[in-house]
């Protein structure tokens, strides 16, 4: 059997690394793009790392990518790299747009050039609706960005569909709702809540300060998401599809049910406090995930519960293993 190959942008990350093992189980040939400036961000890769051909390359650098498309060879393309943290985009605006918008403009245009007959993966993301018209949202429903990350990633999804109908690529773009998991960093809620419970009930804090309780997420498994990924680049026609968990759940359902984990009352240890409430709270987004339950056969395998208490063990046990301080 010929071993595929797949090259990931965005590896060091969250969904990078978990879409890297899965394609590791799979039998493929990964290639990571890195730049070089993140070589000091392995953290999350570091158990297979031996496993993965580094390319250096850079989403800002045409040269590179078509450089590393053209030594990679690959069957498949994941671009799930960019500047992703929303308040960023507000304080660098252009350099969001460079890497998240006009980068994949860079890299869809290396694909054609270099190797026009992969199958190709970008990260869009529940940004692009803003504040939608609908709800849940479709594969269908306008997009309306509220912040520059979203515009750029609006950019970039239309690109790439835009892509597809004239150079007719095998071009994808999953949708992304929320998606956590043990490899999401803690200042974020769902890890804030998690890790927060763990520590009060090894006795190592006695309180975890929250902003709005009643803020609704959609929230799903990262490893779920990046299952669908790869399920979207193995069917025969290129389509885009919303990948979410189609559900919301308040944060107060979340520390209730970390708390239920850990079998303490979270009232006795919860506080609200102002500092962490948001001036501008987002809208609530719910994705339809009618279209990859149909075409896909995907579904989250991960309930909200299960998802809870899979993040409340992994950091009981990370804390007892390693410290606080990890
Ligand atoms: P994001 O806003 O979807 O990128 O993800 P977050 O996990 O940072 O926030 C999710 C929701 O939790 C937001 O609506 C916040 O207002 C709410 N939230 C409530 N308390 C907190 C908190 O202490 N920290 C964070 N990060 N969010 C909180």
């Amino acid at each position: 059997m010929v071993t595929k190959k797949a090259l990931v942008t965005g590896l060091t990350g969250q969904d990078g690394s978990y879409l890297a093992e899965l394609l590791l189980d799979k039998g493929y040939q990964v290639f990571g793009l890195v730049r070089r400036s993140s070589s000091s961000h392995f953290g999350r890769i570091s158990h297979f790392s031996n496993n993965i051909q580094i390319l250096s390359g850079d989403l800002l650098d045409q040269c590179s990518l078509m450089d590393a498309l053209s030594e990679a060879q690959p069957d498949e393309i994941y671009n799930l790299a960019s500047q992703s943290y929303v308040p960023i985009s507000w304080s660098q605006p252009a350099l969001t747009a460079e890497y998240t918008a006009i980068g994949v403009s860079r890299l869809l245009e290396s694909i054609r050039r270099c190797k026009p007959d992969a199958k190709f993966y970008q990260a869009s993301s529940s940004e692009v609706f803003g504040q939608p018209d609908e709800s849940p949202q479709t594969e269908r429903t306008a997009f309306r960005p509220r912040n520059p990350y979203g515009v750029a990633k609006a950019y970039a999804h239309w690109m790439t569909v835009n892509y597809r109908q004239q150079y007719n690529l095998y071009n994808c773009c999953g949708i992304t709702y929320t998606h956590e998991s043990p490899r999401r960093g803690t200042e974020f809620v769902f890890r804030k809540i998690t890790r927060g419970a763990a520590l009060i009930k090894l006795g190592l804090a006695n309180e975890l300060k929250l902003g709005n309780l009643d803020a609704r997420r959609d929230w799903c498994y990262a490893k779920d998401a990046v299952y669908a990924m790869w399920l979207m680049l193995q069917q025969e026609q290129p389509d885009d599809y919303i990948i979410a968990s189609g559900t919301t759940h308040s944060v107060r359902e979340l520390v209730e049910c970390a708390f239920n984990c850990i079998g303490l009352n979270w009232q006795d240890y919860v506080s609200v406090d102002p500092a962490f409430y948001r001036p501008d709270e987002a809208v609530e987004l719910v994705g339809s995930i009618n279209k990859a339950q149909k075409n896909l056969g995907w579904q989250p395998q991960y309930s909200f519960e299960q998802l809870v208490e899979l993040l409340v063990d992994h950091d009981l046990k990370e804390i007892t293993e390693r410290g606080i301080s990890h």
